[in-house]
């Protein structure tokens, strides 16, 4: 058993698949780039968001040893006293999203033990990938074996990206780790690959044959992960660079950003022009440029948040300098200026205290649960829609059927 906050980080990480098997160069490079910080002594802080992730995995962790009888109900209550007690990010929500993924993980270990009485059940696991991925391994959250086949469950308690069980590199990694540990007692021929993303009402799951993975794993990771181990291979960059580390400083990304500018703003005959005033652009013109200029603007705001950086870090741009941003004024001290004004300002107490404003309702949600909340402002809590944005025709979401009708019911709801 590993533990969560410990889960150490192979160059090839499992969650970094995505990238390395795109972009084969990238690991190392990162490794480079993580290895000059951490000799300037600068070394990245778990971010709030990573810490609450871990919290509600060993949560659940507690809850699953609980319910599959592998502490007793005396250790789990102790265990679960002392987490609340110390945990920062322990609440009602997080009781409730972890109540969501234990009681799937349960609902799928009772229907294999139906299937296979002595179906295998294990909390998070070690899983040795590395006969595909140099020194590849990483940590399943739960795996349940039965004849014939395996299943993994991943917990994602983040709900800033939605995550995929569909194709995804990283399930498949584990899915291979665990079935070289197990092949042999239960002769696996498919595997089920589930991601529980219970803050975003999402449970995937894909289901592939363990020859299809094991082909997968020798035709596509195996020469991939020695390229990338050696940092070889072309630079590729897509949407996979979103969480690279050297994003900000990557040739290859601003290459093809500044390259994808030049050949949409180009006149290459490939898409009508305005011929009766060819100085404005067309519809299809403005199309065009509309798919490109999302990355464009993340790559714009990357470089300048990393200049910036490394500007204070002591780094000069020819052309540029460091100044104050714009700033607001503070009252240091509160208490002396209610003293003041109420001695030489002429106002009542009343009048020097902003209204009471309720919490937000992220903020509500947590202190007294999703479902509860839901429950109790049942019709109190509306969702108006949202302001129009342009978005790619593959967006799930319907399209709105009538500009006008968008724009009235946006105009309504800054009236209310
Ligand atoms: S930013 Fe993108 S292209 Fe550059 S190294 Fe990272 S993944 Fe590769």
């Amino acid at each position: 058993m590993t533990g969560h906050s410990e889960r150490a980080h192979a160059l090839l990480s499992a969650s970094g698949s995505k990238r390395w098997l795109r972009c084969t160069p990238s690991a190392r490079a990162e490794g480079l780039y993580m290895q000059e910080l951490a000799n300037q002594g600068i070394f990245e802080p778990e971010s709030e968001f990573a810490e609450e992730g871990t919290q509600a995995h060993e949560y659940s962790e507690i809850i699953l040893d609980r319910e599959l009888s592998n502490i007793t109900k005396a250790q789990a209550t102790r265990r679960i006293n002392k987490f609340k007690k110390e945990k920062k990010f322990y609440g009602p929500e997080m009781e409730e999203m972890v109540e969501v993924y234990t009681d799937y993980v349960m609902e799928r270990v009772n229907a294999a033990r139906l299937e296979t009485p002595d179906a295998l059940v294990l909390i998070e696991q070690r899983l040795d990938f590395s006969e595909w991925v140099p020194g590849g391994f990483g940590t399943g959250d739960v795996l349940i074996v039965r004849d014939g086949v395996l299943e993994i469950i991943d917990l994602k308690y983040g709900k800033g990206v939605p995550v995929d069980a569909y194709e995804n590199p990283q399930m498949k990694l584990y899915a291979l780790g665990a079935i070289t540990a197990h092949d042999v007692l239960y002769d696996i021929q498919e595997v089920h690959m589930t991601i529980v993303q219970p803050r975003l009402d999402s449970i995937s799951t894909f289901e592939m044959s363990a020859e299809d993975l094991y082909k997968w794993a020798n035709e596509e990771v195996k020469p991939k992960a020695e390229m990338a181990d050696n940092g070889d291979g072309d630079y590729v960059p897509g949407e996979h660079c979103r969480f690279c580390k050297i994003k900000s400083s990557c040739r290859a990304r601003a290459d093809e950003a500044l390259e994808t500018a030049k050949a949409e703003f180009a006149d290459d005959g490939s898409i009508e022009v305005n011929t009766s005033d060819p100085s404005t652009l067309t519809d299809a013109e403005l199309a065009e440029i509309l798919f490109v200029v999302d990355d464009i603007e993340k790559w714009c705001k990357d470089i300048k948040a990393f200049a910036l950086d490394q500007a204070l870090s002591g780094t000069s741009y020819e052309g540029f300098k460091l100044v104050e941003g714009r700033s607001n004024r503070t009252i240091k001290d509160e208490a002396k200026a209610v003293e003041l004004l109420l001695e030489k300002g002429g106002v009542k107490e009343d009048d020097l205290y902003a209204p009471r404003k309720l919490e937000t309702i992220t903020n509500l949600e947590k202190k007294v649960g999703k479902k509860a909340f839901a429950e109790i402002l049942e019709g109190v809590i509306v969702k108006p829609p949202g302001k129009p944005v342009l978005v790619t025709e593959d967006d799930k979401r319907p399209a709105i059927q009538s500009a006008e009708s968008a724009t009235k019911d946006f105009a309504d709801d800054l009236l209310d």
